[in-house]
């Protein structure tokens, strides 16, 4: 079978489980008519935000730790297909970082994360578009601006010296979407791990004249470095 076809069967069947009720919470495997029942609901907005980590580009901030309940409805999104559960997450993230994010005000824009080619192609959609397009409504911005593209996987950077570092960092991600008028850019990924991609990501977005970037995901593995 040809990775066309491949790509339309995956992208069908993504459509197909979105429109699918789920039967059951994502947050806690109970009989829910929601992605995420009302309790799991109350329990992301009672938890705590993780405080925000300072970055060279600004900073890097997430909604929810990466446990119950973002945990079950992140794997929903990228192992069933749901692109319902990233909107939950992404209204959960409007709710809980916009209110300190806009109060520098709007940003000039918002960006995802991309996926590389194939991936995208496997996978049928990109968690972080779908996120950014949904924190963009709930925060009544325009939609996100497309024109950052994965030249290839981030690599580790722990370990690195500072010029491999940067030259890693400056090889993984290229801005084609003209140039930034040096506003802040608000930078959207479903999860942060290390924070190495949304590093690397930044890079290219101040390369291509951006100011300060606050990177946003939906939750954050606890996991430092890189
Ligand atoms: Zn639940």
């Amino acid at each position: 079978m040809s990775s066309r076809v491949l790509a339309g069967l995956s992208e069908g069947l993504a459509r197909l489980a979105d429109t699918v009720a789920p039967r059951r919470c994502t947050g806690c495997d109970e009989p829910s008519a929601h992605v995420l029942c009302e309790m799991c609901v109350e329990l992301a907005l009672a938890l705590p935000v993780p405080p925000p980590r300072p970055a060279a580009y600004g900073a890097c901030r997430a909604a929810l730790p990466l446990a119950a309940p973002a945990r079950g409805a992140i794997h929903a999104a990228k192992y069933r297909g749901c692109r319902r559960a990233i909107h939950v997450l992404a209204a959960l993230a409007a709710e809980r970082l916009t209110p300190e994010l806009l109060a520098a005000g709007p940003p000039e824009a918002v960006v995802p994360v991309p996926l590389g080619v194939r991936r995208r192609r496997l996978r049928g959609f990109n968690q972080a578009e779908v996120a950014a397009a949904a924190l963009c409504a709930a925060c009544r911005l325009p939609p996100p601006r497309a024109g950052l593209r994965r030249v290839r996987e981030t690599p580790a950077q722990v370990g690195l010296g500072e010029g491999q570092r940067l030259r890693n960092l400056s090889a993984a991600f290229r801005w084609e979407g003209g140039r930034l008028g040096g506003g802040t850019v608000w930078l959207v990924d479903d999860v942060v791990t290390t924070g190495a991609t949304f590093a690397a990501a930044a890079y290219a977005l101040q390369q291509a004249g951006a100011g300060r970037i606050e990177a946003v995901a939906m939750a954050s593995c606890a996991r430092r470095g890189g």
